[in-house]
């Protein structure tokens, strides 16, 4: 029986590398973020960033997140999870690095599902970073609940013809293929298998770009920006019969391979989120230790004490719970088995890692005061960025009825409360009878 908190040295050594260059390369690029957004801009972050990239790719630590029986450098969930905490503290990191979302989880996807055909075309230049993906799921109707979405295709020959309305499609504006979940199954197929995940390429005839939907995230993003959160129409697109991921083999199988790319995402997602609380967490500290107002620093008062205290304990909590259900994934990976078995483990760290991020960011925006209201300190775009993180990949609610569900599986009811002091009494009276006797008949 092994519980092991410890890091290989090896891949320590890869950690530090790691936070230095995130440190030294990556994180100063933030000064330059309205640079890369005038025009021109993309070809700039490209020619700073790719010297960068290459970087990354001699040091080995390019697109880790596939295991090896997939292509992959096999660093497993954990590795992953521990990387995605460095990476996370700045928006840039996981894009140097091969691995931002939603590219991993759908090169993860084909990897899992696709058939070698598509691997080639479509997941090898994904890895190799020369495309980008999108993951064409919610809809305006329907988001949470994905039995109710309505994008469908009919066959129509050696053609599927889709029609359908999605939105908060990420990144489809700068895509080259998207993975649309649409329904493919009739009135009488379980809601479950009535969807087929479409490997759709986003130049085809009838895919329309509505607009990249302005968010609290980003109030003035423009149409076409990296980051966007795209409305699609999909309007009479033509895709050939074995467009569907997995070929027609995949038929109705679209929210089981769904299920596949969100539990390792929420990992990362997680990891990343905790990169985040820490740079937040540090601001904190930081100002705790230097602003001087009613006769003591702030780091002396106890309500501030109080909010540090209650920060590190969140963060580490968050820490060790998803880092536990990375492992969990791994052990379940060696053995063959599906990430579905983790579900407690992944919902838990999903809404809990959402609200750690939101609370730390909220009591470091706090104890600046104005500076931390201003757009002076990063804290404010954190702060709308991470109020998302409790509603994408799953709200709050949704993963809260899972973990509840899958802990009430464990009882049962009882009209007479299990813990129901009198009955236990009478139990026990009953138990030990013979000892009581004895008691009586000696005393
Ligand atoms: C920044 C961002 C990026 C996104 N990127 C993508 C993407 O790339 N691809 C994609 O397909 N989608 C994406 N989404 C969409 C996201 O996955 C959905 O917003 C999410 O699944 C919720 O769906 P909905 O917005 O339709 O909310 P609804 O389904 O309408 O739910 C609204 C609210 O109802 C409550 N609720 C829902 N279900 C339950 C329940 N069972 N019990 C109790 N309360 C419940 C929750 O409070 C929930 O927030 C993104 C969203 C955001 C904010």
């Amino acid at each position: 029986m092994a519980w092991d908190f410890e890091t290989e040295p090896e891949f320590e050594a890869k950690l530090a590398w790691m936070r230095t260059f995130l440190k030294q390369e990556i994180i100063p690029l933030e000064g330059l973020a309205t640079n890369f957004r005038a025009e021109g801009g993309r070809d700039l972050f490209k020619r700073i960033t790719d010297p960068l990239k290459e970087e990354v790719k001699r040091q080995g630590l390019w697109a880790a997140h596939l295991p090896p029986d997939m292509g992959g450098l096999g660093f497993g969930q954990v590795k992953l999870g521990l990387m995605h905490e460095i990476l996370g503290q700045c928006a840039y990191g996981p894009g140097i690095f091969g691995n931002q979302a939603p590219d991993s989880g759908n090169a993860e996807l084909i990897a899992v599902g696709g058939t070698e055909a598509q691997k080639r075309q479509w997941m090898d230049p994904l890895l190799a970073g020369e495309i980008r993906s999108c993951f064409s799921m919610t809809e305006p109707g329907a988001g949470a609940d994905p039995t109710l979405l309505t994008t469908n295709a009919v066959l129509d020959g050696e053609e599927w013809i889709i029609n359908g309305h999605k939105w908060f499609s990420s990144n489809a504006s700068i895509s080259d293929f998207l993975l649309v979940m649409v329904k493919t199954g009739d009135a009488d197929s379980t809601p479950y298998k009535a969807y087929s995940m479409f490997i759709v390429p986003t130049k085809t005839p009838g895919v329309n770009i509505v607009r990249d939907v302005p968010t609290m995230g980003e109030p003035d993003h423009k149409t076409g920006e990296p980051g966007g959160h795209a409305e699609v129409l999909y309007e009479n697109v033509r895709v050939p019969k074995d467009s569907i991921v997995g070929g027609m083999d995949g038929l109705g199988q679209g929210f089981a391979l769904a299920q596949k790319r969100l539990g390792p995402g929420r990992i990362h997602h997680a990891m990343r989120w905790l990169g985040q609380s820490q740079r937040a967490f540090d601001m904190l500290c930081e100002r705790a230790l230097t602003r001087y107002t009613a006769g003591s620093l702030l780091a002396e008062k106890q309500m501030v004490q109080d909010w540090i205290a209650e920060s590190h304990a969140e963060m580490q909590a968050a820490r060790l719970l998803t880092l536990q259900a990375a492992w969990k994934m791994d052990q379940l990976h060696a053995a063959g088995k599906h990430y579905s078995d983790a579900r407690v483990e992944i919902g838990i760290i999903k809404f809990w890692g959402a609200k750690v991020l939101y609370n730390v960011i909220d009591r470091a925006i706090q104890i600046h005061g104005s500076l931390g209201y201003t757009t002076d300190l990063p804290l404010e775009s954190m702060y709308r960025a991470a109020r998302a993180a409790r509603i994408y990949d799953g709200p709050d609610e949704v993963h809260k009825v899972t973990v509840a569900r899958q802990m009430l599986k464990r009882y049962r009811p009882s009209e007479v409360p299990t813990e129901h002091t009198p009955t236990r009494r009478l139990l026990a009276l009953e138990k030990y009878a013979d000892y009581l006797d004895e008691v009586a008949v000696n005393a």
